[in-house]
This record gives C-alpha cells, structure tokens and sequence, in this order.
C-alpha cells in the first residue's frame, strides 16, 4: 500500500488553473478572457483547453460575438466527462452517491448501518459497483472515493478514532480498507467537513466571506471556512465544538459538565426528555441509534402536530444550540451560518427561527453585518455528496497543497 500519494491528477497546476476558471464560469469562458485572469499565455491556454477537450473534460461551446474580430468559441466543463463518487457513515444509514463534474447526483443507495466496519467497507464497495452500473459508468471515469465520517480522524493514518454508537469501531482503518475493497484512490474527512466543502461546491454564495456549517446528527460539530476554503486546522479536526457548554442547568453529558452543545440536542436526550413528559410512551424502544432516530422522528412530529410539550422540549434544545451557535458565529466573525445533517430536516421548524432571533439579539457583531442563518442547500445528502465534493475539490482547486495527506491509492497490480 502507498501512502501519501494523490488522486490521479488532471494535468498540472496551470493545468488544474485553466480548468478551475473553466468550472467557475457558468455561462463558458474563452481562451483569451483565461488568459487575461490568469496570466497565462493565450498559447499556453490554447494548448492546455486542447488537451482538456481531448480528454473529454471540457467541450467547445457556441461562439460569443464580443468587440471585434472572430468571435471566440466558449470553454465549458462537461458534467458527463468524469465521476466521483462519495459514502457518508452515519450510525443510523449509510449513503452512498455517484455524482458527476458538476457534483450533481446521479446514483444514490441507503443501506442501514451494518454492524462492524469489515461489514460495512463490503456494503459500500457493493453500493459502488451497482452504482456505476446503473449509471453505465465504466471505472476509468471515476476520480476517486470520499467518506466521511464521524471525527476525530487521525488523517496521516487514516484512522476513524472512536465514533460513539458506531459498535465495534476503535481506530479503523477505513481509508486504506476501501481503497482496496474498490480499488479507488480514497479521501477520508470529518463529516462536518465534508459537508462544508459540498456547500461550497454546490452554493456560490458561501464561496466569498466567513461561513460555518453546523452539523447535526448524534452530535454536533461544525465547519469554518472563508473566501471558499475550508478552515481545517492542525490535524485537519477543526470544529469539534461538542463540549461548548451552553447552558448551566442543562442536561447532563458524557464529559461530567451540564449544557453541553451536544448533548443539548442529541436524539436520546430529546426522546428521554420526551418519555418523561408523556409525549412518548415510556415502552419507547431507545437501545440502537435506529429506534433513537426513529424516537426522534416521533417527537418532532408530535410537535409539529401542535403538541405543546414536544414543542417546548425543542424550543429549549433549540435556545441551547443557538446560544453556541452565537458563540462560535461571534469567534470567526461570520457572515452565514448553514445546518445541515442527519437530524437536521426534522428539528429544522422548530430550531431555524430559534437560531435566528438568538444571533440578531445576542451575537456581539449584530451591529457590524447580519449573519445569514441558512438550511443546507445540499439538503439529506450533505455529508455523502461533501465526501464526493471532497475528490472534485482535490481535482480542481489549484493550490500548492490539498488534502494530500488524507488521501492514499491501491497500490498497482
Ligand atoms: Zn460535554
């Protein structure tokens, strides 16, 4: 197994310049406006576009009549001219997608977790298979593999740490397990920031500014990035707010403190909350991250039916994770904040007005700008079309550096 080495490259870096501009510009590009923004040669241009429409990966548009002169043909990425594909490990579900240059979906399977990781890198190398054949695929086309997972990650190793409610996993290797279950180049990210660079991909108004994204599943992390890059940290574990403590009298968590952010809003305290004052009956299956999902489905539901205790139950988690939200939002000085994962679709109604009203009243910058409070505009599948983002990323951005270190290929036959 080689180590270190990158996803397959398209060309070097004047190369990955030339193709970057191309994939920003939604209406084509021409050669000459290229090479003006980039400070490339038009010959140097015309060159690499050449090889790029050889290869498939951008196609010649109609011409654009401009000032003088021919008018010149417009460059666009072909969205069809390579894949990648992305797997996002969940304690309740695990998704896979195939999405194409645009990161546009265009094969997506759910399979429940299954128990242990050597059962799940089957799972998903299976869901790989039937993907690219559904879509008639062939392997050659695919850039490579992203996951994302619960962090912290150890990302020179590839390790998956210890995921709580993930039974059986303790520093998994689960980088180099997939890459030799598929036989795909593998990035291994945070959940949290793998969904913040599909945001990135996906929502252009993110790509300018300080942005977080809030994760929320079994627990909660977040995700900084400014001027479209992610902010990742030393060990590439930025984000994991999951002990801010938010509220002194709030429930209790696994660290020894009350009010931590995560346990706030985490399914089982929601649910028990809810057992307690008869929203749900105490019979409530609570054992699995499966039934605490399902629990928690439940009581969002209630209150959405004008239950007023499930609705108070979420209107106090809500306040809870706002007035961390706030903090962090103050921290960075952040212009949006995007949620977005597994829980976030059902607390949404409940939490986003909550949230809102938390920054316009108490962040300490309300009188500098407003803070745009956001859902994902990825939407359920965030955090696997993030994984998937995460190979378009290290394809395309032209930077000294990307996300080498968390990236390994099979080695060759
Ligand atoms: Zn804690």
């Amino acid at each position: 197994m080689r180590r270190g080495t990158n996803l397959p490259r398209v060309g070097d870096f004047n190369q990955m310049v030339v193709l970057d501009q191309i994939r920003r510009a939604a209406d084509g590009v021409s050669r000459v406006e290229i090479s003006r923004s980039t400070g490339l040669s038009l010959q140097t241009v015309s060159n690499i576009a050449a090889r790029l429409v050889t290869r498939g990966l951008v196609v010649e548009g109609e011409r654009r009549v401009e000032g003088r002169g021919k008018p010149p043909r417009m460059l666009r990425l072909d969205p069809r001219g390579a894949y990648a594909l992305g797997v996002h490990v969940d304690p309740v579900v695990v998704t896979a997608v195939l999405v194409d240059l645009d990161g546009e979906r265009v094969e997506r399977r759910r399979i429940a977790t299954p128990t242990g990781p050597a059962a799940l890198v089957d799972a998903v190398a299976a869901a790989t298979r039937t993907m690219l054949e559904a879509a008639d695929v062939p392997r050659e086309a695919v850039l490579g593999l992203g996951v994302a997972a619960p962090g912290p990650i150890d990302m020179a190793n590839g390790l998956v740490i210890h995921p709580p409610l993930l039974e059986g996993w303790s520093e998994v290797p689960l980088r180099d397990a997939l890459a030799e279950a598929t036989g795909f180049g593998v990035i291994l990210e945070k959940d949290v920031s793998a969904a913040m660079v599909a945001e990135l991909w996906r929502g252009n108004r993110m790509l300018r500014g300080t942005s977080i994204f809030v994760y929320v599943g079994f627990g909660i992390a977040a995700a900084v990035a400014h001027d479209g890059e992610l902010f990742a940290g030393s060990s590439r574990n930025a984000g994991e707010i999951g002990h801010l403590m938010v509220d002194g009298d709030g429930p209790p968590c696994d660290c020894g403190n009350r009010g931590c952010i995560g346990v706030s809003a985490a399914p089982a305290t929601l649910v028990a909350q809810a057992v307690a004052r008869g929203v749900l009956d105490p019979s409530t299956p609570q054992g699995s991250p499966g039934e605490l999902d399902a629990a928690l489905t439940r009581v969002c539901a209630a209150a959405a039916d004008g239950d007023a205790r499930a609705a108070e139950i979420l209107r106090t988690a809500a306040r809870r994770v706002a007035r961390g939200i706030t903090t962090v939002a103050d921290l960075v000085d952040a212009d949006a904040v995007v949620l977005g994962g597994p829980s976030w679709e059902r607390l949404a109604p409940a939490f986003i007005r909550g949230i809102r009203a938390e920054l316009a009243e108490h962040a300490t910058l309300r009188e500098m700008h407003p803070v745009e409070v956001l859902g994902s505009a990825v939407g359920e599948d965030v955090g696997a079309i993030g994984a998937a983002s995460l190979v378009l990323d290290d394809t395309f951005t032209p930077r000294p550096s990307g996300l080498v270190a968390s990236v390994t290929r099979p080695a060759g036959p």
